[in-house]
């Protein structure tokens, strides 16, 4: 039940109810049982998850008086899995997401493609103990879309679920086992994906999209010239290189990362000399070549999530405004930055407002070319402005 005057989110479908919002628990539901969620009268207002050890103690699947039930599942991810057709049929470079958790309506549990493996996360109590299920389901819709998966793979080993009481899991949960590299055939790029060590499911896939559109604008605005040079910071696997017929210097902390981002340019036949992989922390290096006056024609800054709470923003705005000063700096008169922040606590006019800071005390001039975001298979729900974490911006600048 919750609190008098606090029912307004849950009636606007904003699946989370914190604890604060919450006046008397009825009975004693188990962690991660379902649970019902009543006004201050006792009035029905919607049915979710619950677990006390999270600060979100009920993560809502259903405003309508559903059973959540085996149906009611197959139902909800048939509807998400449907809504990737296109990506099921054409196999796009660099998988896909299949399941965005809240944003698909089905609050923690993230669902990703690589070929025909499907890599799963559990970000919560109630995902984690049905987990088993959703692998079964899962592999039904694929299949009864002609998309048959080889395996289903969990990759629940991220730090978010110690606040839901839960360790780190992976392994297999259905069919094959996955081999330590996949491959990817694009439609101009092959990719390698480690689901097993590799960042998040294996991929950052969100930026799938931008990367395909910076090969084009790059393509377009003849910058293929061999000695056209891309600095592309924060590389991982070098996917903002894919398919750029340019000098590209990935840069990046991980040796790892680099290491796979070497094998993936060699794979895709790119002549060793047109790229370059190093590692070093970014701070460092773009600080030093904006001493030694390097200069770039390209620069793509896709770094980390710098705040992952509100408490962490000013901190962040900081990190961000030098890094993109930096770049500032860096960029040949008439060049490009491509710049992100996947900082979910900062919204995207802050980060243009942040931006601009780094801009004027570069006393460089820029155009906004374009607001960059995830790709289509990342839909946000309109009713869950948290889910709108990526954004960026391509701009021109003088
Ligand atoms: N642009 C990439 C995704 C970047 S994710 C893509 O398209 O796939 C962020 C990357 O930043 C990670 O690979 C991480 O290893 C790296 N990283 C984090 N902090 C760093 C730092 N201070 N210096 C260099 N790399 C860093």
């Amino acid at each position: 039940m919750l609190k008098p005057g606090r029912e307004k989110p849950v009636i606007n479908q904003h699946p989370w109810v914190f604890s604060g919002a919450i006046d008397t628990v009825m009975g004693d539901p188990a962690p991660g049982a379902l649970v019902d969620v009543v006004t201050a009268s006792n009035r029905w207002l919607a049915r979710g998850y619950w677990n006390a050890r999270s600060q979100i103690q009920v993560r809502i699947l259903t405003w309508q008086d559903d059973p959540i039930d085996a149906d009611w599942w197959r139902t909800m991810i048939r509807r998400a899995v449907e809504a990737r057709q296109p990506y099921l049929s054409a196999q796009l470079a660099d998988g896909f997401r299949l399941i965005n958790a809240e944003s698909d309506f089905l609050p923690g549990l993230i669902v990703d493609c690589y070929g025909g493996w499907v890599v799963v996360q559990a970000l919560t109590l109630h995902i984690d103990q049905r987990k088993q299920q959703i692998a079964h389901y899962l592999v039904d819709v694929l299949t009864e879309l002609d998309y048959p998966p080889r395996g289903i793979y969990e990759r629940s080993d991220v730090d978010v679920r110690r606040k839901e009481g839960l360790s780190q899991a992976t392994g297999v949960l259905w069919g094959e086992e996955p081999p330590p590299l996949i491959q990817i055939d694009g439609e101009n790029w092959r990719h390698l994906v480690d689901v097993r060590r590799g960042h998040k499911t294996g991929a950052y896939l969100d930026q799938r999209d931008n990367r395909a559109y910076l090969a084009h604008f790059m393509a377009l605005n003849g910058l293929t010239d061999p000695a056209a040079r891309l600095l592309n910071l924060f590389s991982y696997t070098g996917g903002f290189g894919a398919g750029i017929d340019a000098q590209v210097v990935n840069v990046d902390a991980s040796y790892e990362a680099l290491d796979l981002a070497e094998q993936i340019a060699q794979m895709n036949h790119v002549p060793a000399a047109r790229r370059e992989f190093v590692q070093a922390d970014v701070f460092d290096l773009i600080r030093d070549f904006a001493e030694q006056g390097e200069l770039f024609d390209v620069i793509v800054c896709d770094p980390p999530k710098f705040a992952h709470n509100q408490g962490q923003v000013e901190r962040a705005a900081r990190g961000y405004k030098d890094l993109n000063l930096h770049c500032f700096k860096c960029l040949q008169p008439g060049g490009y930055l491509m710049t992100y922040s996947c900082s979910g606590a900062i919204s995207p006019d802050l980060f243009q407002k942040i931006v601009f800071g780094a801009l004027a005390d570069s006393g460089r001039q820029a155009q906004i070319v374009k607001h960059l975001g995830p790709g289509d298979d990342h839909p946000v729900a309109l009713t869950f402005p948290e889910g709108e974490y990526l954004k960026g911006l391509l701009l021109r600048v003088y």
